[in-house]
Order: structure tokens, then sequence, then C-alpha cells
């Protein structure tokens, strides 16, 4: 049996909770959000340091891992995505970042009319409510809250200092366009708990009788009617079941799942599709290709004092205490989350007029990223580029949407990633040497004292790189002639009626910093669209037919 719904939106992420507030806030309209993971129940969820208890557990966690690199010493790298309502913006690091002004002013110079950042910026403005204060570039009325650490730690500190004494300016606000600068971070947090835009969206909106939110629920292909996306066909409980949307169906699974979707309905490169005896419905070059993510490199260094989270958490004393900070006072490293220090710089000042290289500074240390802490003494400066050139893909490898479709970053795979790569290590190290952070390092960990050469960083950088789990640009937006572009400009999908794409995967190139706040940002501007559109085929059918919209 089938339903009918107006809308259809495909996945609870960071874009989805979004669409599913904002197209159900007048009323008008009705909603089914299909979220393949489980309501957002488990407590490290909220937590904001919970990040190291979810980046493992398949419940949560899609868990997926890349194909083998060839550029990254043939690695299978860890690639975790949200699986549950608020998708990444659940388990994610909770850097609250917008990126470069140029990033968006690219964009609309990509012929993507609508995008430059003088148009974006009233709805980065519209969606936060930033605790720093109104002001021409902040919002202090949304529903995301962005929050400043109040706390200065010795670590954080020397490493600002660090970064002011090798000529990058201190800054408060690392949001205003112009990110060049040292500072600490702002967090999608309120009172010491992770603020997903399943908290922020989705919850203020449940108790709406026109949004029905199922979960469990993954869709295994979009319905077509000839050129025209008609509903969503999805496994629940065992079961195959059909909602129909009589207005549209949004897809917003994921630079990853989004694709993947696309590809398994006929929508994609027919060639591919075909392989797999897939109807082509429309052949797409473009959806899966563009794949784009920031690579990290993690160095980490033994400190001189027992003042890191490595030692807070080493003992039952230390772990009972931060508990109890965060318990009652909402408080304490807990309540933190991972990372603090931030640095926009130049890495290649030369070849770059904007920063090209991001660090993440953390005052804990672990093989990888969320992993089990090092017994000793440690912190981590994680450095990545900005804005990397390698472009990857993701195609489906069977007709089984239980099957993870196969996805080839292709890190470091020019020669300016390269170079970036290694120019952001030697200022990582750079900042390491220089006082006051030269006094707290004992030593360095990884990479070590024999890494020195070019050659051997760069070795470093491919043994070790993983991502820092921005994947994107998989049917990125663009105008109709460009044979990559899958979306237009309002995210509809070129060709096809009533489909949209809305999530990481229509960005086109990727943005100078953290995803999360940006794809918040495209879904406000693509409600808006949908709405609008709405409007517009309300106003033409009372034109064209009066009777029809009185019936
Ligand atoms: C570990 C980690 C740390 C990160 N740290 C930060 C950070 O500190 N700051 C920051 O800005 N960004 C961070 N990011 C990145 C950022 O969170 C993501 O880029 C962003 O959340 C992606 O949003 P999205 O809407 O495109 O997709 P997602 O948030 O991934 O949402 C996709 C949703 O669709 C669901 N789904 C997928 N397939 C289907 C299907 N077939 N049927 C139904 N549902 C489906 C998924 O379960 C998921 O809930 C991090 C990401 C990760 C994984």
């Amino acid at each position: 049996m089938s339903e009918t719904v107006d809308y259809v939106v495909v996945g609870a992420g960071s874009a989805g909770c979004v669409l599913a507030n904002r197209l159900s806030e007048n009323g008008k309209y009705s909603v089914c959000l299909l979220e393949a993971g489980p309501a957002d129940k488990n407590i490290w969820i909220h937590i904001p340091i919970g990040y190291g208890k979810t980046m493992f557990n398949p419940k949560l966690n899609w868990g997926f891992h890349t194909d083998p690199d060839p550029h990254m010493l043939n690695r299978k790298i860890y690639w975790p995505r949200g699986k549950t309502l608020g998708g990444c913006s659940s388990i994610n690091g909770l850097i609250y970042v917008r990126g470069q002004k140029q990033d968006y002013d690219r964009w609309g110079e990509l012929g993507n009319k609508g995008w430059s950042w003088e148009e974006c910026l009233p709805y980065f403005r519209k969606l936060e409510n930033n605790d720093l204060g109104p002001g021409p570039t902040r919002g202090t009325e949304g529903p995301l809250h962005a929050t400043s650490i109040k706390t200065r730690h010795e670590l954080v500190e020397a490493f600002i200092e660090s970064a002011v004494n090798n000529g990058v300016p201190r800054v408060t606000d690392l949001n205003t366009g112009d990110q060049e600068g040292a500072g600490y971070y702002q967090l999608t947090t309120h009172h010491g708990k992770r603020c997903s835009t399943a908290v922020a969206y989705l919850n203020p909106a449940r108790s709406r009788a026109n949004l029905r939110i199922e979960t469990e629920a993954q869709a295994t292909r979009i319905v077509m009617q000839g050129n025209r996306a008609v509903g969503v066909e999805y496994k629940q409980g065992g079961k195959l079941k059909t909602l129909r949307a009589a207005r549209e169906v949004v897809l917003s699974a994921g630079a990853l799942q989004s694709p993947q979707l696309l590809q398994l309905s006929g929508i994609g490169p027919a060639a591919l599709l075909r392989q797999f005896g897939i109807a082509v419905v429309k052949d797409m070059q473009g959806v899966g290709e563009n794949l784009q993510d920031h690579l990290q490199h993690r160095l980490i260094y033994e400190v001189s004092k027992p003042i890191t989270n490595n030692d807070q958490l080493r003992t039952v004393w230390g772990k009972a205490k931060m508990g109890m900070q965060w318990l009652f006072l909402r408080g304490g490293p807990l309540a933190i989350g991972i990372n603090q220090g931030a640095i926009f710089c130049r890495a290649l000042p030369q070849e770059s007029a904007t920063p090209d290289i991001q660090f993440h500074f953390g005052t804990l240390s672990a093989d990888l990223a969320g992993g089990q802490v090092h017994d000793f003494s440690g912190c981590t400066y994680s450095v990545c580029q900005l804005r990397p050139e390698s472009r990857g893909y993701v195609r489906i490898k069977s007709t089984d949407p239980f099957e993870a479709p196969s996805m080839q970053p292709n890190y470091l795979s020019t020669d300016l990633d390269r170079r970036t790569a290694v120019a952001g290590v030697k200022f990582a190290r750079k900042i390491a040497q220089t006082e006051p952070m030269r006094s707290l390092m004992t030593r360095e960990f990884r990479p070590g004292q024999d890494v020195r050469t070019d050659d051997e960083i760069l070795h470093f950088c491919r043994e070790f790189g993983a991502t820092i789990f921005h994947p994107t640009g998989t049917a990125r937006m663009g105008q109709a002639t460009d044979p990559y572009a899958v979306v237009d400009e309002r995210l509809r999908v070129h060709g096809i009626d009533g489909l949209r794409v809305v999530d990481a995967s229509v960005m086109p190139t990727l943005v100078s910093g953290n995803t999360n706040v940006p794809i918040i940002m495209v879904a406000e501007r693509a409600s808006e669209f949908i709405l609008s559109d709405a409007e517009s085929i309300a106003a033409e059918t009372l034109r064209t037919s009066p009777s029809r919209l009185a019936a």
C-alpha cells in the first residue's frame, strides 16, 4: 500500500532536519522525513566529547571504508558517517565554521546565480544563535547555537601564542568571511550539550501534525514515472514500502548515499548503470563524480606536564571528575569536545591569496581520531589543506541498495595537494618549535625526528593521512550546459521533474573549512526555493485554471 505526502525528504542529517522543519513550518504541506538510522537517544551523541564513543559504533555510524587509494599506499581509509537523526551533525566534532567569502563567490563565478557570499550571508545569520552577539555578519535568533569556548587551557593558549609569534593574527570570530587568524573555535553546543540539527531543527517541529518522521527506514530507490520523481521506495522492519510525493522528492542522504540512490534509480552515467542492468532514466555523467574531501595530517607531541585529556582519561578519579563536572555543571572537558585551537593561514603564501590550510588543535592524542588515547601526556596538531584539487568518485558496486558504493577519494593526486600537505606539516612543526609551545613539548611522537626531507614528509602523509570527514561535490550544482552538473542553482536535478538534491553533494567546490554549517545554510536556502516554487505553481494554477485550485 502506498501513501502520499507533499514532500518526501530522504535522510535526516544536517540538511534533512532543516528541510523537515522549514517545509512543515507554515502548516500548508505534509512532509515525511525518512531516516535509515535510529532515533538519537544514545547519551554519547549528546555529550560533546562522546565523539570517540560514536566514531566506531555500527548502530549510529555507517562506518564506511574507501577503496584502496593508489596515492595513499593503497590504504582503505575509514570514513565514518552519522546514521541517526541529525546524521553527521549528531556525531561530528562540533566545530562551527562557515568558510571564506571567496568560496561562495567562486560558486557564483562558476555560474551558480545567487550563491555569492553576500547572497549566502543572510542565511548564515538566519540559522545561528551566536553567543558573540549581534553584528553585521552574525545572527542571534536562529535555532543553531554557536558557543564560544570559555575555558583557557594552558596548551591551547600556548598554541595560539606560538601561531601569533609566527605572524598569524589572533582573532575572536573566525566566521566573518575573512578567516585568516589563530584563536578558539566556536562549537555547536548549548548548555554543555551537542546542538545537532535534530536538536536545533527537528525537536521543535516534532509535534506538528503535518510532519511525519520515520526512523530505521532506508530508501532503496526513487520511484520514477517517465522523467518525474513521484515517490520513494524504502525498507523498514523488513518490509518494502512506497511513499508517494505529490510535490517533490528531496534527497538529503549525504554526499555518498544521495549519488548512490540516484544511480540505483537510473540517473547517472549510462555506462555505469548499464553495467548493472539498470534502465537509464537520464544519462548524467556527473552523478557520483567530482568527489572532494579534506585530508588531515595529525602530528602528535608528548607534553612536558600532565595537563592533557590523556592524563584525565587515564585514571578512574580523572574520569569520574570529568563525569561529575558534566553531570552537575554541564562543564569541564566533556562539554568542550575534542578540538579547541584553530589556525587558518597560508602554507604556500606565494600561491594563495587566502588561507590554504587549517589546524585543529586538541589537548589529547590517539593513533586514530576518536581512538584510545595514548598512555603519555599528549596533544595533536591536525593540519589539512583547505581547497584540494584531487577529485574522486562514488559509484555503485551492485544493484543492492544495502551494499555500500565504491568510494575513491584519490587524495594527494595533484602536485599542489602534495606540496600543500608537506608545507602544512612543516608549518605545524614550526609552531611546535616556537615559544611558548616549544617549552611544553618533550618530543615529537609522530611523524618523529627521523622524518626530515620533503619526500619523507610526503610518505608520512600518505601512510597516516586520514579524512577530516568532509566528502562533498558528488551531485554538483552547475548550469545545464556543464556536462558534469547534476543540479541547477535551485538544486533541482537537471532534466528531471519533482526531484532535488540538498546536502553536501551539491557543493561545486569544497569550502575552506568544516562543512556542517555551510550545509545547513544550503538547506535553509533550499527550503525557500522549494516553498517559493510551490507558491509560484499555485499562482500559475490559479491564473490558468482557477477551478482546479479550488477543488
Ligand atoms: C566524525 C565526523 C566529524 C565531523 N566533524 C565536523 C565538525 O567538527 N564540524 C563540521 O562543520 N563538520 C564536521 N563534520 C562534517 C559534517 O558533519 C558533515 O559534512 C555534514 O553533517 C553532512 O551533512 P549532510 O546533510 O550532507 O549529510 P549527513 O549529515 O551525513 O546526513 C545524511 C543522512 O541520511 C541518512 N541516509 C543515508 N542513506 C539513506 C537512505 N538510503 N535512506 C534513508 N536515510 C539515509 C544517513 O543515515 C544520515 O542521517 C564531521 C563529520 C564526521 C563524520
